[in-house]
């Protein structure tokens, strides 16, 4: 894959992570665990096509645009900068969570029981429609929030009591992870299979699909990348992480961020059946059934640093990782991988979802949980590219005008 480097190529700065600094043994420098290296790249777009809708961005959000589309029988290109699953759709934790980005309870009090249970119904859907479609890859095994101190014991508490008020599935839990929640319809991926598979499914139903196409200019009727123009309709930009470099007159609501994640070689001496929320999130682990378990966290521990949009893993994120794997989650595994990528947030914590310029959609920003609540908004934004309507989008502008509101 165009995006690989590897440890053979690291630079001086990078020699820790590639295994230079003791203890450390690093298969790979910024290479999510996830990467099998198998995928056979995608054409570069070359002179002009036409299609009714272009679609920037082969992320998870972009291919389920692009499935819409095609569902909607409507003529779609997919272009990306880089490659299917170059951000953070195929660098994350591979958590597959109903809700949005703040959790159920939080999204009560900031914008109402039934607008907030609506969204959460939709995202729960999503979820069992990706796991429907994505067998084997997509695992329903539930989701464990876990407290990290009393504090967070009592917001669990709050959390349980509103899920069940509305009628959600969930269970007070205490068990060897902690106490806290229990989510039983959530579930756990490994996030590149997932977005190659639909990407290669979408190529074989006729999508129109190019990788290391980096779009330059998007006017009225034409994306412009280095080397091509897709003219169209209407376009569709499905980025997250850097939404603000694309649209700069979003720069003022949204903000990109680095997240942080290592793996390690099988670690048959733990057990998580399931994938854990730690500490409001910020940390998050998940075990895969090759034993192998995949870490991220720790954000708030550099907060300023970690607000940039280089998508390099940093020697003071990855030590406190090492830490906690070591020490909270008696991992004795080697690491294989460390890496980073980048995602964007809002300050009201709702992802943007709207007609930024005329007959240009833009959907990201998901805060940091974007594998479902992506795919749902860029859903949305091609169904309103194409004058449909979306359950969504309506739910979704409700939500902001309460949040405007509050
Ligand atoms: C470490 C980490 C852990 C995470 N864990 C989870 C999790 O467990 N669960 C969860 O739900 N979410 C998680 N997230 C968030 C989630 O990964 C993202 O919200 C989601 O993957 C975004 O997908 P996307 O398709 O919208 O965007 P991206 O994956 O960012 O894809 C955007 C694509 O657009 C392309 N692109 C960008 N600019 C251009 C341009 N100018 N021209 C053409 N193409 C362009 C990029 O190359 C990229 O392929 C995590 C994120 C990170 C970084």
């Amino acid at each position: 894959m165009s995006v690989a480097r590897n440890a053979g190529g690291a630079n001086a700065k990078a020699n820790w992570l590639a295994g230079a600094a003791p203890g450390r043994t690093i298969t790979a420098v910024n290479i999510p665990a996830w990467d099998d290296r198998e995928w056979t790249p995608l054409p570069r777009l070359a002179g002009t096509v036409r299609a009714d809708i272009c679609v920037v961005g082969l992320g998870g959000s972009g291919l389920a645009a692009l499935e819409e589309l095609m569902a909607l029988g409507v003529s779609a290109v997919g272009v990306d900068a880089v490659a299917v699953g170059a951000g953070a759709a195929g660098r994350n934790g591979g958590f597959v969570l109903a809700g949005l980005a703040k959790f159920f309870h939080e999204n009560v009090a900031d914008f109402g029981r039934d607008t907030a249970a609506a969204l959460y119904r939709l995202t729960a859907e999503e979820i069992q429609r990706q796991a429907g479609a994505l067998p084997g890859i997509i695992r329903l095994t539930g989701s464990l929030r876990i407290a990290a101190d009393e504090a967070e014991r009592a917001d669990c508490r709050r959390h349980l009591a509103a899920l069940r008020a509305a009628g959600f599935a969930a269970e007070a839990y205490a068990g060897p992870e902690g106490e806290g929640i229990l989510l039983p319809a959530d579930g756990v991926m490994q996030p590149l299979q997932r977005v190659r598979t639909l990407a290669q499914r979408l190529r074989t139903d006729g999508a129109r699909l190019y990788e290391s196409s980096p779009v330059k200019k998007i006017v009225p009727g034409s994306v412009i990348t280095e080397t091509g123009t897709v003219r169209c309709e209407a376009v569709v930009v499905a980025v997250d992480g850097r939404l603000e470099q694309i649209f700069p007159e979003l720069s003022p609501r949204v903000r990109t961020a680095r997240l942080q994640m290592l793996a390690t070689a099988p670690a048959p001496e733990v057990n998580f059946p399931r994938p854990v929320y730690w500490r409001h999130g910020y940390e998050y682990w998940q075990q895969q059934p090759d034993h192998t378990v995949a870490l991220g966290g720790f954000r708030d521990h550099a907060l300023k640093a970690e607000w940039t949009a280089s998508a390099e893993p940093t020697e003071l994120i990855q030590g406190r990782l090492d830490k906690f794997l070591r020490e909270h989650l008696r991992v004795k595994a080697r690491v294989t991988h460390r890496w980073a990528a980048s995602v964007a947030y809002t300050k009201d914590g709702l992802p943007v979802m709207e007609e930024v310029r005329a007959k240009v959609w833009a959907a990201g920003a998901y805060c940091g949980t974007g594998n479902i609540v992506g795919a749902l908004c860029a859903r949305a934004a091609a169904r309103l590219a194409c004058g449909q309507s979306s359950d969504w989008a309506e739910l979704l502008a409700i939500a902001r005008a309460h949040a405007a509101k509050s």
